[in-house]
């Protein structure tokens, strides 16, 4: 295979040895081509006549030249409760490559078999949770929020065990850095202020260039900030668009602020503010209205991580930029999706009477705001029968054409902007729940539907109507655990 399309570099390998193990990885058999992302692999430089040349790579039975698989050692904050003992315990970095166009991307091998920091784990993924994690990277993307990629799934014949038996199979992840928040940890507790020096420095060279002329106090302290502002905006759009992340563990969050390890996330169905997605989290530690202060208190984790090399008033300022930039980002996210280009200072309470009335009445949180951003194409009705009781619709509505007033923009380039701000289409979990089944049935297509639809989610798309639909009684509320 020819790979002469992009630059080849590990610059991972050029970190202390403490920060990884060279591993080879455990082959799967009979390894097949489940989903290939060609848009992707154009992106990163390269194009495939045959998707199943990948699927021996994919497999762990083949490296191309230059691949030199290691397990990334980190450590982290689960649920609220430090585990130094961390590390990728399925999933292999495989190299860097280049793109044409400059941009870096780690490749990483996810169920890979064991290593050194599998603990008790078998070191696979299965075809469910990593068909899961590609159609969620993908519609995430898709919705232009910050995320890792999915290039390609194999699934293979090796049995195994969750619940119950299950296909194995693995998703070659790619993306701009496999570094997490756990990194800084591992160093900061376990390796001392010269390795956490080392290692914020090399995530400054190839992820924050404009950092790098700055004088050191300045740079890392400016460094902090950035990662800060990134984490709150991320979350900001999760927020706007429904997403639950499910498992917002510190070895989870990405240093350069996308979103990450995708588990038991939902996006919700009817509005439930304090909606948990995670089975496993019975405390709601990571439910959707918790999310937002999650990621302050990973910010902090890091912070503390910080401090052995940073003073401690630039960390503190930092971390003083969260709020801000959440706020921010929030309101502006909220804003475009009522569509007031105007400022009123009622606004503020508008959005948050909005979501109360959401909560309160478990309306469809896509369908709403899509319905609100076609009421003068479509009318009322679509709104007002998302409704039980009309006549709570019917009292926001006038308030809400009360407060259009004050806009300047006309009807339809204002709704045209909120189509583009207020998707129509969704992950929602029954949708994954029903390919998942097709697919381990070995049928791939609808999948590929899915994701196809998935790619242009502010578009109406009048042959995939049926995509848009609220989930049937089967679909509601499914009980995703982190056993992946
Ligand atoms: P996650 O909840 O997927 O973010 O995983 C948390 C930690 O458990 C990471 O260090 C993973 O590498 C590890 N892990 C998850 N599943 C497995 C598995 N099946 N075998 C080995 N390690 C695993
Ligand atoms: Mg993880």
């Amino acid at each position: 295979m020819s790979t002469n399309a992009f630059k080849v570099e590990h610059r991972y390998l050029e970190l202390p040895d403490s920060f990884y193990t060279r591993v080879k990885p455990t082959p799967l058999s009979e390894p097949k081509i489940v989903c290939f992302n060609h848009a992707l692999a154009a992106q990163l430089g390269f194009h495939v006549q045959d998707e199943q040349d990948w699927a021996g790579i994919g497999a762990g039975a083949e490296l191309l030249e230059g691949m030199d698989p290691v397990a990334m050692k980190y450590t982290g904050h689960q649920f609220g409760v430090y585990n130094p003992e961390l590390g990728d315990g399925r999933g292999l970095l495989l190299w860097e490559t280049v793109a044409p166009d400059g941009t870096r991307w780690d490749w990483h091998l996810k169920g890979a078999g064991t290593t050194p920091y599998s603990r008790f784990g078998d070191g696979r993924a299965v075809l469910r949770s990593s068909i899961r994690e590609y159609l969620c990277s993908e519609a995430m993307h898709g919705l232009g929020i910050p995320t890792t990629r999915a290039l390609f799934i194999i699934s293979a014949k090796d049995p195994v065990r969750r619940e119950s038996i299950e296909t194995a199979a693995a998703l070659m992840r790619v993306a701009q850095s496999h570094i997490r928040f756990g990194h800084f940890e591992f160093a900061a507790h376990h390796e001392g202020p010269d390795v956490l020096k080392t290692l914020l420095e090399h995530v400054i060279t190839l992820h924050f260039p404009h950092l790098i002329s700055l004088p050191e106090e300045q740079r890392h302290a400016r460094w902090f900030e950035e990662v800060v502002e990134r984490t709150a905006r991320m979350i900001a759009d999760w927020q706007a668009v429904g997403f639950c992340h499910g498992v917002m563990n510190s070895d989870n969050m990405s240093i350069i602020g996308d979103t990450f390890d995708y588990g038991p996330y939902a996006f919700l169905d009817d509005f439930d503010a304090g909606y948990i997605c995670n089975h496993t989290d019975q405390g709601g530690r990571y439910a959707y209205n918790r999310q937002p202060q999650i990621g302050f208190a990973n910010c902090q984790y890091l912070a503390n991580a910080l401090l052995p090399i940073m003073d401690e008033d630039a960390v503190r300022d930092g971390l003083s930029r969260y709020e801000h930039a959440y706020n921010q980002r929030f309101l502006s996210n909220m804003r475009g999706k009522l569509g007031l280009e105007e400022t009123e200072e009622s606004d503020l309470n508008l959005i948050m009477d909005t979501f109360s009335m959401l909560h309160e009445h478990r309306v469809d949180y896509t369908h709403f705001f899509r319905g609100i951003s076609n009421l003068h194409l479509h009318g009322n009705a679509p709104v007002r029968d998302l409704f039980v009781d009309r006549s709570v619709a019917d009292e926001w509505l006038e308030r809400y054409e009360a407060r259009l007033q004050k806009e300047t923009r006309a009807h339809d380039e204002r709704e045209h902007a909120m189509r583009q701000a207020n998707p129509k289409y969704i992950l929602r979990n029954y949708l994954a729940q029903q390919v998942i089944l097709e697919a381990q049935n070995g049928d791939y297509t609808p999948m590929k539907e899915l994701l196809k639809v998935l790619e242009n989610p502010f578009d109406e798309q009048p042959d995939f109507e049926h995509y848009a639909a609220t989930p049937p009684d089967w679909g509601k509320h499914l009980n995703i655990s982190c056993s992946s």
